[in-house]
C-alpha cells in the first residue's frame, strides 16, 4: 500500500532499520538524564538547525504534539492572542486557545485570497499573531514573503507559527517568525507521537513564569538548557529524527523536488474537468498538501478504486469530507509513487 495520507503519512522505508537499529543501540532504555540521551538530544537540535535552516540563537524543543503546542503556547504567553485562519486547523488552533485565554481574537479570511492581517484591528501593541503556514484541511499556505511583511509591520508581536503539514517539507524562512512548530508524522516521514517547536529568542524571553504545569513552557526551556525534557520523552521518535535528518538533504533542496512533483499534479489536473484544485489561487495554494475538488459520488468511487490498487488516497477534512479528497506531496514518498498514482487517476478519470 502507498499511502499519500497527509498524516498520519507515509514513513520512511528506513523506519524499522533505525527502530532496531534503537534497540539493538539500547537507545529504547536509556534514562532519559543520562550523557547518552543529553548528546541524542544535542546532536538532533544540531541536525534541525542545519536541515531546516534555523538561525543559530533559536532554541529548539520537542514536545508530544502540534495540539500540545497550542496548549503550551496558549498558557505561556500572557498578552492577546490573535488568530487568522481559513480552515479547520487554524480554527481548532483558535479554539483551543479560547477555552484557556477567553480574550483570544480569531480571524477568518477567504481561502482564496492572500493574508491581509491588516484587515483587523491589532489594538494591543504587542501578543501574538497566530498563523497556520499550511492549511492542510484546504490546502492552502502562507508565503514566506506574507509572513515577512507581518515580521516587518508588527515588530513588537511574537509570531508564531503552525507550520505541521510543511516544516521539512516546505522551505520557511524560520528568522521571519518567532514560533514554528509541527508534528514528526507529516514532512518528517516519522510515526506519531513527537513535535518540534523552534522558539527564537525573543519567544523565549518573553515566556511567561509560570511552572504550574509539567508543559509551561518555563519548565520546557529550563530543562532544554540542560538538554533535557520535562518528563520521560518519545526517546525512539527522536532518535529516528536523528538518523531521518542525517540521511536527508537540506530543505531548500527538498522543496524544490516537492515543487516539480505539484507542477505535475497541477499539470495534470488542469488537463481533466472532473477533479479541479479545490484552491484555485496559485499564491496561496499548498507546496505539500493538495486538495481536489469534485462530484462526490466519482470521489468515493476513485478512492475505492484506488484502494484496490494499493493507492490510499486523503480523505477531504472538515466541511470539505464529502466533495473533496487530498494528496500529501510529503519528502517520504518517492517520485515512481508520485508517478504510479498520476498513472492510476489518468486510467480512472476520463
Ligand atoms: C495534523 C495537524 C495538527 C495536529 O497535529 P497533532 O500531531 O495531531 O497534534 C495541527 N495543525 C495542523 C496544520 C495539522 O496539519
Amino acid at each position: 500500500m502507498i499511502t499519500f495520507y497527509p498524516g498520519p503519512s507515509r514513513v520512511y522505508d528506513k523506519v524499522p532499520k533505525y527502530v532496531k537499529e534503537a534497540f539493538d543501540e539500547g537507545i529504547l532504555s536509556i534514562n532519559h538524564r543520562s550523557p547518552e540521551f543529553m548528546s541524542l538530544l544535542e546532536h538532533t537540535n544540531q541536525l534541525v538547525k542545519k536541515k531546516l535552516n534555523v538561525p543559530d540563537d533559536y532554541q529548539i524543543l520537542y514536545l508530544s504534539s502540534a495540539t500540545e503546542c497550542w496548549q503550551v503556547i496558549a498558557q505561556s504567553y500572557d498578552g492577546l492572542s490573535y488568530h487568522f485562519y481559513n480552515g479547520a486547523f487554524g480554527k481548532k488552533w483558535f479554539e483551543n486557545t479560547k477555552k484557556i485565554k477567553p480574550l483570544t481574537i480569531g480571524y477568518h479570511y477567504d481561502m482564496n485570497k492572500v493574508l491581509n492581517i491588516s484587515e483587523l484591528d491589532l489594538s494591543g501593541k504587542d501578543g501574538l499573531i497566530c498563523l497556520t503556514q499550511n492549511e492542510t484541511s484546504n490546502g492552502t499556505c502562507i508565503s514566506n514573503k506574507r509572513i515577512a511583511k507581518i515580521r516587518k509591520e508588527y515588530t513588537d508581536h511574537i509570531i508564531a507559527v503552525d507550520a505541521t503539514s510543511s516544516l521539512g517539507g516546505a522551505k520557511l524562512n524560520i528568522e521571519n517568525a518567532d514560533i514554528w512548530y509541527a508534528s514528526v508524522q507529516k514532512c518528517f516521514g516519522l510515526p506519531a507521537g513527537m513535535s518540534v517547536m523552534i522558539c527564537s529568542p525573543k519567544a523565549l524571553s518573553r515566556r511567561n513564569e509560570s511552572n504550574k504545569y509539567y508543559n509551561s513552557l518555563n519548565n520546557i526551556v529550563d530543562n532544554a538548557s540542560k538538554s533535557q525534557t520535562t518528563h520521560t520523552p518519545n526517546v525512539l521518535n527522536l532518535y529516528l529524527l536523528n538518523k531521518v535528518l542525517s540521511s536527508t538533504k537540506n530543505v531548500a533542496k527538498i522543496s524544490q523536488t516537492l515543487q516539480e512533483r505539484m507542477k505535475a499534479y497541477l499539470e495534470f489536473f488542469d488537463s481533466r474537468v472532473e477533479l479541479k484544485p479545490l484552491i484555485a489561487n496559485p499564491k496561496v495554494r499548498s507546496e505539500t498538501v493538495l486538495v481536489l475538488q469534485g462530484n462526490p459520488e466519482m470521489i468515493t468511487k476513485l478512492k475505492e478504486e484506488a484502494r484496490e490498487e494499493g493507492i490510499i488516497l486523503g480523505n477531504g477534512y472538515g466541511e470539505y469530507k464529502n466533495g473533496t479528497f487530498r494528496i500529501a506531496n510529503f519528502p517520504a514518498i518517492k517520485n515512481k509513487e508520485v508517478q504510479a498514482l498520476i498513472e492510476f487517476l489518468d486510467k480512472s478519470i476520463n
